[in-house]
């Protein structure tokens, strides 16, 4: 890979929890020894089920936490060394819900104007913030209008808009069309595609809507508990998982056969991320599970062209083995 233009290197972030209100302290590991490489102009999704760290990874890319082990670069140097006003206009956040993310207070226009003053950035201010609403597809007759008066898909549309006015090289969009209607995503995807390819944007990707992750990602990354399972082009991802639990993650959603009924979910217990596993963290879950994976933890390995932290994964060739047994 070309030198990224991101990347976390064995990031690990914890927190302190109380469990009920008189519970003992305890200690929750969000994100667990965590390397991702972004190059640019590339797309990485981040896939796994809520909990699993998705989003304290997206917040220490943003800098908006701190790690406790390991360290976020970003253009090759390290976040830490970036003084947040440079960093805001390299890295930009779309979140899922922009009714939390515009200012209930502020119109339209002068939400996208805002960055652009915060920054004193020179020339004829109200021109960009018209080219970046026509840039977003945003009605110019609302751009007067205040964040309640306008639908889900506009408010995306104009959060996406602030995001991208300072042009940042990076865009993090953390399950930016979960909070949308179905007919109103697909218009938010394609908006975010059009972007890309225009602004040569460098994407991270977080969603649980794995058609989607599917659809814009380059790569994919599969999070459980903090930590990185399996890696792969987007392709061999889906054509062929090969951890366990993406196996899991994939088959959980509905296959479109009529009369197939729900995917059974027995053994979907919820993982815990404040109980530390001497072996594999799936293990309790994981059909294929031997006395080895309750054992001792599988490091992350490179095989078959991915990344993947299994000790029995389903590669190329026991594939073709498991097809001779059968
Ligand atoms: P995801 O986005 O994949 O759903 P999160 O990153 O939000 O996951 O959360 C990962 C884990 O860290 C969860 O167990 C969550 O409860 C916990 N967590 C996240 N933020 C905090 C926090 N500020 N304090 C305590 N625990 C947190
Ligand atoms: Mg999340």
């Amino acid at each position: 890979m070309t030198k990224p233009l991101l990347s976390l290197s064995e990031v690990t972030r914890r927190y302190r929890i109380r469990k009920g209100l008189f519970g003992a302290r305890r200690e929750l590991t969000a994100v667990n020894k965590l390397s991702l490489n972004l190059a640019e102009g590339e797309t990485l999704g981040l896939v796994g089920e809520s909990g699993c760290g998705k989003s304290t990874a997206v917040k220490l890319m943003l800098g908006l936490e701190k790690p406790d082990e390991g360290e976020v670069r970003i253009a090759g140097r390290s976040i830490d060394s970036i003084d947040r006003r440079s960093l805001s206009r390299m890295v930009q956040p779309v979140f899922q819900d922009p009714y939390y993310s515009l200012n209930p207070t502020r119109n339209v226009s002068d939400a996208v104007l805002q960055p652009l003053k915060v920054h004193r950035v020179a020339g004829d201010l109200k021109a960009q913030v018209r080219r970046m609403l026509d840039l977003v597809g945003f009605p110019t007759r609302l751009a007067e209008a205040y964040p309640a008066q306008l639908s889900g898909g506009q408010r995306q549309r104009v959060a996406i808009a602030r995001a991208l006015v300072l042009k940042p090289k990076i865009l993090i969009c953390d399950e930016p069309t979960s909070a949308l209607d179905v007919s109103v995503q697909a218009q938010v995807i394609n908006l975010l595609l059009e972007l890309r390819r225009e602004l040569t944007l460098t994407m991270i990707f977080v969603s649980h809507n794995l058609a989607v992750v599917e659809h814009i990602s380059d790569r994919v990354s599969v999070m459980y508990l903090g930590q990185l399972v399996e890696e792969a082009e987007t392709d061999q991802l889906f054509r062929r998982p090969a951890h366990p639990y993406t196996q899991m993650l994939l088959s959980s959603t509905l296959a479109p056969t009529p009369g197939a009924g729900l995917p059974s979910f027995t053994r979907h217990a919820a993982a815990d991320a404040t109980v530390q596993a001497k072996g594999c963290a799936f293990a309790p879950r994981c059909e294929g599970a031997q006395a080895q994976c309750l054992a001792k933890a599988p490091e992350l390995e490179r095989q078959d062209g991915r990344f993947i932290r299994c000790f029995y994964p389903k590669t190329a060739e026991t594939r073709s083995l498991d097809k001779a047994v059968s």
